[in-house]
């Protein structure tokens, strides 16, 4: 099937909303490991892996063949939150890997399967276990489309009918580049979890006692920014000094992403509700919450969902859990996610078009900025959406998918497989060179 006529009827089918399809005008029809092959016949390498979903690449041999084994012998598709040999044995997996306090001693919920879903159950169970609604949360964050998730997302575009959800209350993320105080570095991330400080102990802040507060450790599509170890600590003491729970949303970073199993261990934080999905499931739709275990003050039926721990999904996520484990495969993140990241600063000293280079692991962005434009006080030019996009389009040119992000839409965002080879993060850096040299000229 030509791809044009695939991809022009498929428009006319769907609603506006859609957007992958716009920006990533490409096909899949196979795929292995970073690549994937679309139906004009073209290979392209898949910087962008199912948003962050395909930790093990895509149709890894152990998930493919767990999966075909499972399918051969009869397992029930779907069995809503009923006890199965595979729930049983995803649990452990899941259990002895998470963080600190959390590790074989967490509750789990089993969510609807979206990492959404999984945001709305943290909020809920945190307004259930402390009799109270008030919500923190962070500007620039992401997380999720429904109402209570897009209630403490940034953008006003996804708040929008939302706002009205819950209260939420927002405090500057740490955004180095950009920082909202004028202040960069340590400093300006310090006085955002201040600023949480005194709205929880200045009766006159107006900011009444809060259920939660909720943040990324590194904000993903709000332009892969990392808050500091030092800013994570500061809002996990306050918040466990003011009897306010910290929700740690590790949609996007879980799994081996950042360089850790999850991106809060690298502080030493542990959450009292941690979120996950994406990887979370091996490339299927899976998410749970993970909890302190006296939080769990749900009754049965509290909250439930027809779709909650899908069976494959179990499968493919147990085998994912051990495989990044047994792998070092957050370590490998680690190091080739550096590689990445000072191949990009190299190409930033012939592109000024590249403000800033950041990320962890393989969680990786590149802000583009108008290099013409003078610098604010803190060195950082405009951003340029337009050369954005130009560039976004003109890597796919060349073979590379790669994503959008951030405030504005001009953080080139890279999210890899963790098994991308040393060789394909090269053929990345060369594309984008590429595709930066056609987009300047
Ligand atoms: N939280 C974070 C941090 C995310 O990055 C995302 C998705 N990009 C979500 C929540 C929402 O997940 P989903 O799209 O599966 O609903």
């Amino acid at each position: 099937m030509l791809r044009a006529e695939l991809l022009g009827r498929q428009a006319q089918r769907e609603s506006a909303a859609r957007t992958y399809a716009r920006t990533i005008p490409v096909a899949p029809v196979t795929a292995l490991g970073a690549e994937v092959t679309g139906a004009d016949g073209r290979t392209y390498l898949d910087c962008l892996s199912g948003a962050g979903t395909l930790a093990l690449g895509h149709n890894h041999p152990a998930v493919v063949t767990a999966l075909q084994e499972a399918l051969a012998s009869g397992v029930p598709l779907h069995t809503l939150d009923m006890i199965t040999p595979q729930k049983d044995s995803f649990s452990a997996e899941l259990l002895g890997r998470l963080p600190g306090t959390l590790r074989d001693r967490a509750k789990l919920h089993f969510c609807s399967p979206a990492g959404t879903d999984a945001v709305e159950a943290a909020l809920k169970l945190a307004r259930h276990a402390t009799g109270r609604t008030g919500v923190i949360a962070f500007t620039g964050a992401y997380h999720g489309m429904t109402l209570g998730a897009s209630s403490v997302s940034g953008p006003d575009r996804m708040r929008g009918a939302a706002a009205q959800a819950q209260p939420v209350t927002r405090l500057p993320y740490p955004y180095g580049y950009r920082c909202p105080f004028g202040i960069g570095g340590e400093d300006g991330a310090g006085l955002s979890a201040r600023l949480l400080e005194s709205f929880l102990t200045d009766p006159g802040s107006g900011v009444a006692a809060p259920a939660a507060v909720i943040l990324e450790v590194v904000q993903g599509e709000g332009g892969v920014i990392p808050g500091p170890d030092s800013w994570l600590r500061e809002i996990r003491r306050i918040t466990a000094a003011h009897g306010v729970l910290l929700i740690v949303d590790e949609v996007q970073t879980g799994i081996g992403r950042t360089g850790h199993y999850w991106a809060c261990e690298r502080a030493g934080v542990t959450p009292d509700i941690l979120v996950t999905s994406k990887a979370v499931g091996g490339g299927l739709p899976l998410a749970l919450i993970a909890y302190r275990p006296d939080l769990d003050t749900w009754l049965p039926g509290d909250h439930t969902g027809t779709f909650r721990g899908n069976t494959l999904a179990m499968i493919a996520g147990e085998i994912t859990l051990r495989t990044v484990g047994e792998r070092q495969l957050a370590e490998r993140a680690e190091k080739l996610g550096a590689r990445l990241r000072s191949g990009l600063r190299e190409l930033a000293r012939d592109f000024p078009q590249i403000g800033d280079v950041r990320g962890r692991g393989l969680m990786i962005g590149a802000e583009l900025v108008d290099a013409g434009a003078g610098p604010d006080a803190l060195g950082a030019r405009p951003g340029a959406p337009e050369f954005a996009r130009a560039v976004q389009a003109a890597c796919l040119d060349r073979g590379l998918i790669l994503e959008l992000g951030g405030r504005g839409g001009t953080v080139l965002r890279l999210l890899p497989p963790l098994v991308l080879t040393d060789a394909q993060a090269d053929t990345v850096l060369d594309r984008i060179a590429d595709a930066l040299a056609a987009a300047v000229s």
